[in-house]
């Protein structure tokens, strides 16, 4: 494997190209909150805006509210990034159960414990096999049982590879979490502190803003954070972790990164024996594991070192 790109900033994609295609969707909000109450000094300009209900207003330019920079932002959740596949390819023999990117990425979603996308398990394939962590996620199927049982349209398949859920048509039914076989969705029960936070939250470069994992009563998971992808943004769980396990990349351009280190996913993928998880389900997953083989770390859990890897 060849190491084509150091990077000192490991949250943009630099060489992978992924900053093509970026396009943030700015919209203005309900009506009630963009007219002022007042007019002011600049009174007799007319300008057409569109309210919250589709209807065209003309209204004086000075009675429009303009909200707070960084409030305008609004991601199209059923637009696909143009001209790309995201893909995830996850070292084994990397992973020592850190919680980074756990952590990360509630940050990066503005969610608290104990809600977390990605989970790290404790595998051991037989009994005299040493064992080893296991992060694991949504993995973004090609086939998704999921989607096919919403009644309501509200979770899909995107051209860009991802499984979106979009929180605002969610009716919290939990069809797609009994439909998953890998236990990968979560369900937004709500707590104060979430409320809190998503009232804060802006989507900027330290936020992925795609899932909307704030809304009581809905669904959520995973998004593979799109919408900081197109802006040439990592998602936080590829470079919160120390030890470089999660790599992140384009299926197009046969390239992921885990912010460091670069590697052509196909060569990779043959080199290290790549694989998905339940293959034979025939979910195709966009998430592939590289084998625990040549481990970095010795395998400890609470109760300490459980054995030692040469
Ligand atoms: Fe759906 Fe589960 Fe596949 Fe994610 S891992 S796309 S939730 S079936």
């Amino acid at each position: 494997m060849k190491k084509e790109n150091e990077d000192p900033n490991r949250r943009s994609f630099l060489k992978l190209g992924l900053l093509a295609g970026a396009a943030a969707v700015v919209t203005v909000g309900a009506k009630n909150s963009l007219l002022a109450d007042e007019p002011g000094e600049d009174a007799g300009n007319k300008v057409k805006v569109k309210t919250s209900d589709g209807e065209i207003v003309e209204v004086d330019s000075n009675m429009v509210n303009h909200p707070a920079e960084g409030n305008l932002e609004k991601i199209n959740v059923r637009e696909p990034i143009a001209g790309k596949k995201f893909v995830m390819v996850i070292d084994l023999a990397r992973c020592s159960n850190e919680r980074a990117c756990i952590e990360g990425c509630q940050s990066m979603h503005g969610m608290m414990a104990p809600v977390e996308y990605i989970k790290v398990k404790k595998m051991q394939d037989s009994e005299l096999a040493a064992p080893y962590w296991f992060p694991t996620l949504c993995y973004q199927c090609d086939n998704p049982p999921c989607t096919k049982v919403c009644p309501v349209d509200a979770t899909f398949k995107r051209a860009d590879g991802i499984v979106a859920v979009d929180s605002e048509r969610c009716i919290g039914c939990k069809f797609c979490m009994a439909a998953c076989p890998y236990s990968a969705r979560s369900f937004n029960f709500g707590r104060p502190e979430q409320v809190t936070i998503s009232e804060t939250k802006k989507c900027d470069d330290n936020h992925c803003c795609t899932t909307k994992s704030e809304m009581v009563g809905t669904v959520s998971k995973c998004d593979f954070c799109p919408d900081s992808a197109a802006k040439g943004i990592l998602p936080a769980c590829v470079t919160e972790c120390p030890n470089g396990t999660i790599f992140y990349g384009d299926e197009l351009e046969d390239a992921v990164t885990n912010g460091e280190e670069t590697f052509r996913l196909s060569e990779l993928l043959k080199k290290r024996s790549g694989y998905r998880q339940f293959e034979e389900l025939g979910t195709k997953p966009r998430v592939y594991y590289l084998p625990p083989v040549n481990r970095q770390f010795p395998f400890e859990d609470a109760e300490g070192p459980v054995n030692t890897i040469e």
